[in-house]
């Protein structure tokens, strides 16, 4: 490649697929292309590969292959986890006792017209329960504290007799916080209302046990885990009333038409299994650049703040406000510099809006604005962190110089 070389600091939004992961699904695009529904061998063969591929993810999970059901990516999960809930717990009854709000009798799952999320959640959460607002449900959108954690009392009162899902990301995409996911399941289930968390962000990064942690419905997607794009997979806990996503052919046991990616499912499934084998080593490696990444910038940079939690955050991100900086500005800055990162507010229709997760910990707009994420991944090194904090220091300096607000700021004191 030509060029300056790139400092990819933006792991959060996609990852590169591995070499790796691109030799295993080379194959299935050529030689082995047969449909897994096909009756000659070569179909067969691939029948079984996706079969192994579904047993290797289930694995990672502590979950049943058949729990499995890949996906265009994590979007699409989130969507079918939701509208199927809604789809299949509906009721309209006007139900004022629990006990009596039973229709699963023997999976003693509640039904009703209400759903529980937070006002953190991926777009693809929020925008679908928006949607489902204008089709009849109620939703809500419970506060975080400042940290971006959900409150556990906050959740148990917004649970009502005909709550019928709550849907708590497992680790925030902007802030890397991470939730207390076994509290909330065990919350869900002792209130016999199903589980849904978007672990987009987690998966491949931290242990995720369903059973231990009470997750009914779990999203997943390769882009994020260093596998392709546009496959990802949705676990569906086998006691679950889910009717069919997408109507057609038999695949993925009826619920999910249309012929298999194979070389998606292949990619997403080695991607998997190396995000696993080297969870531990890569996590620990990781905490060391973020952990160095937030104290240089917190000691060496004045009115800059963390966001998200010190300690409960995933391993690879950091998430910093810098007061008096436009963080549109410092991308540019950054890219100039070779840095791909990403800020905190996004440019919509000419007016830049903070993002709704920073809003959420109850940080002052102009503060939200000058937000820098910085997502990291194992290719990344301590040289590159150091580097990237004398851009950072460069260019809050020149930002703020040229910032009325500052000069009012300095004036004052
Ligand atoms: C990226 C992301 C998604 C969407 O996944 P796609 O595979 O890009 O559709 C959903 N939720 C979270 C938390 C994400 O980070």
């Amino acid at each position: 490649m030509a060029g300056k070389p790139l400092i990819y600091m933006d792991h959060a939004a996609t990852t590169a697929t591995r070499p790796e992961v691109v030799e295993a699904m080379l194959p299935y695009f050529t030689n082995e292309f047969g449909n897994p529904s096909s009756v000659y061998s070569i179909s067969q063969k691939n029948r079984a590969k996706v079969t192994q591929c579904r047993e290797a993810i289930a694995k990672t999970l502590n979950a049943e292959a058949n729990e499995i059901y890949f996906t265009a990516g994590g979007s699409e999960a989130d969507n079918w986890a939701i509208k199927a809930v809604c789809d299949a717990y509906y009721s309209d009854n006007n139900i004022h006792d629990i006990e009596e709000n039973i229709s699963d009798v023997k999976n003693k799952y509640r039904t009703g017209r209400h759903i529980i999320t937070t006002r953190i959640e991926h777009h693809a959460v929020l925008h679908t329960c928006e949607y489902l607002e204008r089709m009849g449900f109620d939703v809500t959108y419970i506060d975080v504290d400042e940290n971006g954690i959900v409150k556990l009392d906050v959740l148990r009162k917004a649970i009502r007799p005909d709550t019928i899902l709550i849907s708590v990301m497992f680790a925030n995409n902007e802030i890397g916080t991470v939730e207390p996911i076994k509290e909330i399941g065990e919350l869900a289930h002792e209130n016999n209302i199903i589980f849904h968390t978007d672990a987009v962000q987690a998966y491949g990064q931290i242990p995720i046990d369903v059973d231990e942690y009470h997750i009914d419905l779990l999203s997943a997607s390769g882009h994020k885990l260093n596998g392709p794009k546009g496959i990802g997979f949705l676990y569906i806990r086998n006691n679950l009333k889910i009717g069919s996503f997408i109507h057609g052919g038999a695949q993925e046991r009826g619920r999910r038409a249309g012929t298999e990616n194979v070389p998606g499912i292949v990619g997403l499934s080695k991607a998997c299994e190396m995000a696993f084998d080297t969870m531990k080593e890569r996590g620990r490696k990781e905490i060391m650049m973020r952990d160095h990444l937030i104290d240089r910038i917190l000691s060496e940079v004045p009115y800059a703040r963390l966001n998200g939690h010190r300690t409960k955050r995933l391993p690879n991100n950091v998430n910093i406000s810098f007061q008096f900086v436009e963080g549109e500005s410092m991308l540019i800055m950054l890219d100039m510099a070779g840095i791909c990162a990403s800020a905190g507010s996004a440019c919509t229709s000419g007016s830049t809006s903070p993002s709704h997760v920073l809003t959420a910990l109850g940080l002052p707009e102009d503060i939200a604005h000058g937000s820098l994420r910085m997502t990291l991944g194992d290719e990344n090194t301590m040289e590159e962190i150091d580097y990237v904090v004398e851009k950072i220091k460069e260019y809050v300096g020149r930002l703020r110089a040229m910032s009325p607000q500052y000069e009012d700021f300095v004036g004052r004191r």
